[in-house]
């Protein structure tokens, strides 16, 4: 998708602080952190959503939830815990269109979310 940021981002045409990648997905720095680690984890082909995902993109969630794992685990969040989050939607308060995982972590995390 030519105006998606997070597509741009995986293209090199954005900037982006890299935290990992491999040929299905991209992880980087979270440009207005709401946490001491605040990570995006993104599919490298453009979906809106869980909504539209095909076969071969549920797989792919899947793989996200893997690297989150190592993510975590290299960041030593393990113990402590963590938080992954998917906003879906006007409601849900996404505002990049592109499906993405936000990996939230190195302070206690309220619940529930406002
Ligand atoms: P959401 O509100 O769930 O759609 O999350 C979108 C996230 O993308 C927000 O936390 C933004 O801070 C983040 N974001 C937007 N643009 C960039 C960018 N260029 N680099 C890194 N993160 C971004
Ligand atoms: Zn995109």
């Amino acid at each position: 998708m030519d105006q998606c940021v997070f597509c741009k981002i995986i293209k090199g045409e954005i900037p982006s602080s890299k935290v990992y990648e491999d040929d299905k997905v991209l992880a980087f720095n979270d440009i207005n952190p709401e946490a001491p680690v605040h990570i995006l984890i993104v599919p490298k082909t453009h979906v809106q959503s869980i909504m539209e995902l095909d076969e071969n993109g549920y797989n792919i969630i899947g793989h996200i939830f893997k690297v989150a794992s190592d993510i975590a685990k290299n960041l030593k969040l393990d113990k402590r815990g963590f938080r992954i989050v998917n906003n879906i939607g006007e409601d849900g308060g996404q505002t990049v269109p592109h499906i993405h995982f936000h990996l939230l972590g190195g302070r206690n995390l309220q619940w529930p979310p406002g």
